[in-house]
């Protein structure tokens, strides 16, 4: 599939899990790929090596930004923008997460999962967006959200907090945005199988006991909800804004009604 060519993304947080399997999705799909990452090292080195094998053609980059830095954020669209360079999709998709009890947060601690979380995805956004509205041709933004848009979760204040407003960040760009050729979307993950679950995923017995709680049985590899990306990006979306797409093998169906007890 060529749904992709000609069109250019940054992805956030792209070096590993799920926005690595978006970048090579999207490279598979036709686009030229920016990745960025936080920290150097082997899985940037490997992910850009990824990219160049699936689509050699493509000039595709790495680029180095802390997305709970506003600077770092400034200077990462001054190196994607400079010398004329254009961006057509913009994924969100930096995450963090930490567990504390909700009676005793740290505040740096809070404010620093909702900065690389919630306020750095508005910023990458506001750059995008003034890049997109400075030329013609729209642009597309895809947030990645989770179930916890939805779902509480207890301990995760932060994440919470963070992942709820990805919904209305979401929704309120796409209205804004509508009229103008630009789409927003969000897609919301169950559990998956990357870096971020590696308390449960080495585990046979904590895994099975994960995969209990999804109506579908199991939790997805990154590469099964890339395509679910790569359909918001490409143009057989075009008539949807403003969405989030819940990929998370019926996680969001209230589980507990499968049998009925209520009545
Ligand atoms: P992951 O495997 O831990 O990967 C996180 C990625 O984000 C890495 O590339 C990491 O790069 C990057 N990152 C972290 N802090 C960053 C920062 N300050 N600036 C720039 N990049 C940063 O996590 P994942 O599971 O793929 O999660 C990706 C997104 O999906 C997150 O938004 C997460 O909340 C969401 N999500 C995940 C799940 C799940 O079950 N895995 C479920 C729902 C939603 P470095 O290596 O450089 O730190």
């Amino acid at each position: 599939m060529t749904r992709l060519k000609g069109k250019t993304a940054l992805i956030t947080g792209g070096s590993r899990g799920i926005g690595r399997a978006v970048a090579l999705r999207f490279a598979q799909e036709g686009a030229r790929v920016i990745v960025n990452y936080n920290r150097a090292g082997p899985a940037v080195d490997e992910t850009l090596a990824a990219l160049r094998a699936a689509a050699p053609r493509l000039d595709h980059a790495a680029v180095e930004a802390d997305v709970g830095s506003e600077a770092s954020i400034t200077n990462m669209f001054a190196r994607v923008l400079s010398g004329g360079g254009r961006l057509d999709i913009l994924v969100n998709n930096a995450g963090i997460q930490a567990e504390t009890p909700s009676e005793a947060f740290d505040d740096a601690a809070l404010l620093r999962i909702l900065n690389v979380n919630l306020i750095g995805a508005a910023r990458c956004a506001r750059a995008a967006l003034a890049h997109f509205v400075s030329r013609p041709g729209g642009g597309n933004i895809i947030n990645t959200s989770s179930v916890h848009e939805i779902i509480p979760k207890p301990g995760f204040l932060a994440y919470s907090m963070s992942k709820g407003g990805m919904g209305n960040l979401t929704k309120t760009l796409a209205l804004e945005f509508a009229a103008r050729g630009i789409r927003v979307n969000a897609v919301a993950p169950g559990a998956i199988t990357t870096d971020m679950n590696l308390a449960w995923t080495g585990d046979a017995a904590a895994k099975a006991s994960v995969e209990s709680h999804i109506p579908m049985g199991y939790a997805a590899s990154a590469e099964e909800i890339a395509p679910v990306f790569a359909f918001l990006a490409s143009d057989e979306a075009r008539y949807i804004t403003g969405q989030t797409i819940y990929a998370c093998g019926g996680l969001t169906l209230y589980g507990e009604f499968a049998k009925n007890w209520s009545s």
